[in-house]
């Protein structure tokens, strides 16, 4: 025992003069933080803002009271670049699917439209940077369930054309050809079709995201795609067992392909106390669901922004438990601990999920960095998980795809 402690003390003295020095003040952290993070650039892969857009009756520029995205919030949170959701349920698919896709890639670029001096539309890697030199937001837009495309490969070459950039294989239901985490398997994974919609997409350019998708699934793509894989949206298993969360094995194999995480600020994948308090009380989700129908009717954006917020009194009324925005550092810190530093990004589900306390909006987002300077992450570290690594794996997707273009 004794022996132990000491060499537990030996081995902290050798660490180095690291330890040894009087530690930084907490006022030179918040403010070394604050520089950090607005001299990066920060990248947020998944937001469901886009569903509001459909409403009529939402614009990015003005300051909103309600929901966690518009011009003025993203710009004080230091968010560079955002990809837009281009969704609908599961159960719609065939033309109906696609002609919904359409209403809502023109709404995301109507936007930028309307707004050129403050976003613009970016498709590329060097683009996001780019925007952020001229002081813009870079709006990108990922399509969330392969259903999209109707099963057809010439809709996804549309849908590159007119910007997206990724393509979630599958939502909350099985596609044609993929099997989701959320509905009992059919495929096995990916469909032969299946795999030359991932082949396709890494001849376009459009990243191959794995959330929502099946474990099999995810090793199917794993396996056929040139272009390393993203979770665009997806927090860790080991945490909290959502069976679309990510479990260790994966986020190594994930990695180990150059792909990344993106961590998932949604309270239900984020705390394992608050799925276990859903699942304890099934009458709790059906009242909140009812609720929303009467706020909200067929409004899908409504029903997404009002969803957090009676989610929100049921927390207050204590029948659901307070979860904390330093959850999703937990997230984070898990995910390099187990796929690496160069491997974690940031996916919040904005206008599309339940937040946790902190997290409401996209003007708290110097607390991530904040947060992860006191954990003692490295500058260079800390930037990596803010957008680099995002940046990289688009960087390595459009490689990989011109290399296809020319072997043609
Ligand atoms: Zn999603």
């Amino acid at each position: 025992m004794l022996r132990n402690i000491f060499m537990a003390t030996a081995a902290l003295c050798f660490a180095g003069g690291a330890l040894m020095t009087a530690p930084p003040r907490a006022d030179d952290i918040a403010e070394r933080a604050r520089k950090l993070h607005l001299s990066s650039i920060v990248v947020d892969t998944h937001d469901d803002t886009t569903q509001r857009l459909l409403d009529g009756d939402f614009d990015l520029l003005p300051r909103n009271g309600s929901g966690s995205i518009d011009i003025p919030r993203m710009k004080e949170g230091g968010l560079a670049a955002i990809f837009f959701s281009i969704w609908i349920p599961s159960k719609i698919n065939g033309s109906e699917a696609v002609k919904h896709a359409l209403d809502q890639i023109d709404a995301v670029r109507e936007q930028m439209r309307r707004h050129p001096t403050e976003t613009t539309l970016a498709t590329t890697a060097a683009e996001i940077r780019e925007a952020r030199k001229n002081g813009k937001i870079a709006a990108l837009m990922g399509v969330e369930g392969g259903h999209m495309i109707a099963s057809d490969l010439g809709v996804l070459r549309s849908y590159a054309t007119l910007g997206v950039r990724y393509m979630t294989l599958t939502h909350s239901g099985n596609d044609e050809w993929a099997d989701s985490s959320t509905d009992k398997a059919v495929h096995n994974g990916l469909t032969d079709f299946g795999k030359n919609v991932v082949r396709e997409m890494n001849r376009l350019g459009v990243m191959v995201d794995i959330s929502h998708v099946s474990d099999k699934t995810f090793y199917d793509a794993l396996d056929v795609s040139r272009a390393p894989l993203i979770a665009s949206h997806s927090s860790c298993r080991a945490i909290c067992d959502a069976p679309r969360n990510m479990t260790d094995q994966m986020i190594k194999d994930l990695a180990a392909k150059g792909g990344v995480i993106q961590i998932n600020y949604h309270v239900g994948f984020l705390s394992q106390e608050f799925r276990d308090a859903e699942k304890a009380d099934p009458e709790i989700n059906k009242a909140i669901s009812a609720e929303v129908q009467k706020r909200c009717g067929e409004k899908e954006g409504c029903q997404l922004i009002e969803g957090d917020k009676i989610t929100r009194e049921y927390v207050e009324k204590g029948k659901l438990p307070r979860v904390d925005w330093t959850k999703i550092i937990e997230h984070i810190d898990h995910a390099v601990k187990v796929g690496g530093v160069d491997h974690v990004g940031l996916g919040s589900d904005f206008d599309g999920a339940n937040m946790p306390y902190g997290m409401e909006d996209a003007s708290k987002l110097p607390k991530i960095t904040e947060a992860l300077l006191r954990k003692g992450y490295s500058e260079g570290d800390v930037k990596k998980i803010l957008g680099e690594n995002t940046l990289r794996v688009m960087t390595e997707v459009e490689r990989v795809s011109r290399e296809m273009n020319a072997a043609r």
